[in-house]
């Protein structure tokens, strides 16, 4: 039966639920210190299943795009439930492999791979390279003759279509610096089914993150399955068909789109077309199953805008500075009389905020503050600015948590420096 193209509205507000519980996270606060991110893995294996099972009855393979989260305890979690990896970097290759995703379900993206990454994820044997532009390829074919295998490969292809999302995160427009035209894949595509060094089997697009309409996700899907049909009719073996990340959350009061609706407008562009999907999400799977813990250090009233300084910072969390993300922020004691106020952290930059008019209650030194939403893009790319070091992650599973990452200290902040002049 024909569902129509119209998604079924799905608009929640990020609740503190499942392990995320007031106390458990004071327990955690008090235990490990602040701050810290703090995430659900039953909650991100609910998520898991639900996309797996918006794909059931395809042929269809989850590989979770680490670069979302790459905590170790998330991604041996991710593997037991048999994920496979998108991977960005080396660094990723061998995280994925470290947590248990075995080697054919590790694809490898990103326009930038350099030599040696190349030919590390050949002797690994990963499923395909996704292939960005057509001077790469011609250095996985050197790399792949040098080693004496095949590299299995898929052109990132870009669909041209605006996602409709943050500029920052779109990356399905011409003016992207990611995947190659229809034209351009099309050559690609010739020139590798020919190489005896390559070989294509798959065929990828990714138009951006925080996807929150069906409609440029359909589009793109069409544009690139009418392209799979003639590749197919010049008998190459295209056989997986991988449709990228992008799958949004809400963090406010957004609407997004379901798992079954992305799932069902995929496809139903894919009629005729027997191939395995590949879908790369990571926001879905762990954005809402994680917080981001800060302590209240001062209050203090500018002319007339309030201020709660916190000590969790834009290093720690930059989604706030770097895309103006709003994230809800929740004072774990129970609210009462509301007020707005710009919660900020320690940092030498204006821009350093974690959220800015947030509805809080008054507030005392030392009291716990949960930033939702921050399982995604949250402690990966965190950095050390002010030479603060990166805060310890915890997980929670049935209720119990344990620490997933140790609070850096001041050596290792340093542990890398020489002291030439000394
Ligand atoms: C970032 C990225 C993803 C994951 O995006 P989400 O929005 O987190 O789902 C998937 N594939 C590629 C190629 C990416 O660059």
């Amino acid at each position: 039966m024909e569902r129509a193209r119209e998604s079924t509205v799905i608009k929640n507000v990020p609740e503190l639920s499942g392990n995320l519980k007031r106390d458990l996270l004071q327990e955690i606060a008090r235990e490990f210190g602040t701050p810290v991110y703090v995430y659900d893995l039953d909650r991100i294996e609910q998520q898991f299943r639900a996309l797996k099972e918006a794909f059931s009855g395809r042929k269809a393979l989850i590989c979770y795009a680490l670069k979302a989260n790459s905590n170790l305890s998330v991604v041996q979690r991710l593997a037991q439930l048999e994920s496979g990896a998108d991977c960005v970097s080396l660094g990723e290759i061998k995280r994925a492999i470290l947590a248990g995703i075995p080697k054919y379900k590790i694809i490898y993206s990103g326009v930038g791979k350099q030599e040696f990454e190349i030919k590390e994820a050949l002797r690994c044997g990963i499923l395909f390279i996704n292939l960005e532009s057509r001077e790469e390829m011609l250095c996985v074919e050197k790399c792949a003759k040098e080693l004496g295998v095949v590299a299995r490969i898929s052109v990132r292809v870009n669909p041209d279509i605006d996602p409709q999302t943050h500029p920052y995160i779109s990356t399905g427009l011409k003016e992207n610096k990611f995947g190659v035209s229809i034209e351009s894949a099309k050559e690609m595509y010739l020139y590798a089914h020919k190489s005896s060094f390559l070989e294509p089997i798959g065929i990828h697009f990714h138009i951006g993150s925080q996807l929150t309409k069906l409609q440029p996700i359909a589009e793109s899907a069409q544009k690139i399955a009418r392209l799979t049909h003639s590749l197919l009719a010049l008998k190459m073996e295209i056989k997986f068909f991988d449709i990228g990340g992008g799958l949004g959350i809400s963090y406010n009061e957004e609407e997004t789109i379901s798992p079954y609706d992305y799932a069902q407008a995929i496809l139903g562009e894919l009629r005729g077309l027997d191939l395995t999907i590949i879908c790369e999400a990571g926001r879905f799977i762990v954005g809402n199953s994680g917080v981001f813990l800060v302590s209240v250090l001062y209050q203090k009233e500018n002319q007339g805008k309030h201020f709660v300084i916190v000590d969790g910072a834009m290093n720690d969390l930059l989604r706030p500075s770097l895309y103006g993300a709003r994230h809800r922020i929740l004072a774990l004691k129970n609210a009462e009389s509301l007020r707005n106020v710009d919660v900020v952290g320690p940092i030498c930059e204006s821009g350093d905020y974690l959220g800015k008019d947030i509805a809080l209650p008054p507030l005392n030194s030392g009291e716990i503050l949960a930033v939702m939403s921050a399982g995604a893009y949250g402690f990966s790319m965190s950095s050390h600015y002010n030479s603060r070091p990166n805060c310890a992650e915890v997980v929670i599973s049935k209720g119990k948590a344990r620490l997933a990452r140790t609070r850096e200290s001041f050596e290792d902040l340093v542990a890398r420096e020489l002291e030439c002049l000394k």
